[in-house]
């Protein structure tokens, strides 16, 4: 395949400045997590939505297809160019256009990074509550195309619940402006939601506008142990009903995660290493709302009543931070396993214990040495899982992954909680949805993307 792009395209993205060639960096090539793409025919970094819709009217009149990329923190290999394939990238689409504090709403450009628009609304007591881990590089625009999750669902929902309003360029360059930031708005078809999740597949979203929340006053924070999955679910429970909408984190380690944090040597763990579960809780709002000692008050009560066995509450911004630390440190102590396969999965909370116990029996059944660790955002059904992969199992890769999804749709969960599909988890999408909603995944790409050539071969094959 040809590395250039034709001679009429060429022509008609000549107004766009596009880079080819040697002026591409290889920040365009590679993502977050160091994989690597191919070269695209050019890079192409549009200031405004007519420029957007001016290079995907060319891009669709000559068939070249078009990967779109914000802040390349992507997890399922969406963002890295593909052979034939022109860079769209929106990182000089960044600007935070309009706030609203009494609609309470901010409206922004797609490029505009997490990080600093939730700088920006500092000051006005204001926050846009999405949360996640890529937050000092992740953009807005691939936030939303993605419906990121994150640390505070429990909360807030997912990026989903915080949209009120979407702009989106369609294949052949048609801009659909669907930004009115209203929270109710019945006029048909609710469309930013096409956009919203699809990851870029059905059109390249260019602003949006988002809901905005009270900045949280105070946050409480605590580390709980239980002997059991008895005990984190009675705690969600009892938590949910006492703390209410104050709750705003639920995460759950297991044992394995915290002996291996224990052996990065981070300091003195705040509760010993023998309990077989280990909740990272949070609540945040007014000072009323999150007060340590309501908290330690909710607590007291989970203890007497059997269902955690240890507790600690931070006493501190600083004790906070350093409970949170613990659970901030998953990429390091997934890789106490290295090589890994990570998962990203949803279940019922009932299921979960046996879902996990399955998913171990069968992985043993592989090989006794593919171990794994286990964590997540158990409050949104959500689990980080890292399998170890001995290089010398052949097909290993292979057979992990269709263990561990086997037995998601086995326990009737979804391949993808937060993370999406792109190409890396495209062969599964069958194991959570079904034929016809496939089918209807496909009709609408090809009435939106008649050519395909919106981030082709991501979600969906051919
Ligand atoms: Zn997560």
């Amino acid at each position: 395949m040809s590395r250039c792009l034709p001679a009429a395209l060429q022509e008609a993205l000549r107004p766009f400045e596009p880079l080819q060639g040697e002026a591409i960096g290889a920040r365009y090539l590679g993502d977050v997590l160091g994989n690597q793409g191919e070269p695209p025919l050019a890079v192409l970094r549009p200031r405004s939505t007519a420029e957007v819709s001016g290079i995907l009217r060319a891009c669709h009149a000559a068939g070249v297809p078009v990967v779109t990329q914000g802040g390349r923190t992507g997890l399922v290999l969406s963002c890295l160019p593909r052979p034939g394939e022109v860079v769209l990238s929106m990182e000089r689409m960044n600007a935070i256009e309009a706030v609203d504090p009494d609609g309470a709403w901010v409206r922004v450009q797609a490029g505009v990074i997490l990080q600093a628009l939730q700088e920006h609304l500092e000051p006005l007591g204001l926050t846009f509550p999405l949360d996640l881990g890529g937050r000092g590089s992740c953009t807005i625009g691939g936030n939303l195309s993605t419906n990121a999750g994150g640390n505070r669902v429990i909360r807030y929902g997912m990026t989903r619940d915080l949209v009120l309003g979407v702009e989106a360029v369609l294949a052949d360059g048609t801009v659909v402006d669907s930004l009115m930031p209203l929270i109710k708005n019945n006029t048909g078809f609710d469309l930013k939601q096409l956009f919203i999740g699809s990851e870029g597949v059905l059109g390249v979203i260019t602003r949006a506008s988002l809901k905005l929340v009270p900045r949280p006053a105070e946050q409480a924070v605590a580390f709980c142990a239980t002997r059991d999955f008895a005990g984190v679910r009675a705690l969600l429970r009892r938590v949910r009903a006492q703390l209410g909408s104050a709750l705003s984190a639920f995460e759950v380690l297991w044992r394995g995660y915290y002996t291996a944090y224990a052996t990065l040597g981070k300091g003195a763990l705040p509760l010993p290493d023998r309990h077989a579960f280990y909740v990272l809780l949070e609540a945040s709002g007014s000072a009323e709302e999150a007060r340590a000692q309501r908290l330690e008050r909710v607590l007291g009560e989970a203890l007497e009543a059997g269902e955690i066995d240890d507790v600690v509450v931070a006493q501190s911004g600083a004790q906070g931070a350093a409970l949170w630390a613990m659970r901030d440190a998953a990429i390091e102590v997934s890789r106490t396993l290295d090589p890994i396969v990570p998962f990203d999965v949803s279940l019922p909370v009932s299921g979960m214990e046996d879902f996990v116990a399955d998913m171990r029996e069968r992985l043993a059944a592989i090989d006794p040495r593919c171990e794994s660790i286990v964590f997540g955002h158990v409050g949104d059904g959500n689990l980080h899982i890292g399998v170890h992969r001995p290089p010398d199992v052949a097909e290993g890769y292979d057979a992990i992954t269709r263990t561990v999804y086997d037995a998601v749709a086995r326990h009737a969960g979804s391949v993808s909680a937060e993370h999406g599909i792109g190409i890396l988890k495209r062969d599964y999408l069958g194991h959570t949805r079904g034929a016809a909603e496939i089918a209807l995944m496909h009709e609408l790409k090809r009435t939106l993307d008649p050519k395909n050539i919106l981030n082709p071969d991501r979600i969906l094959g051919r």
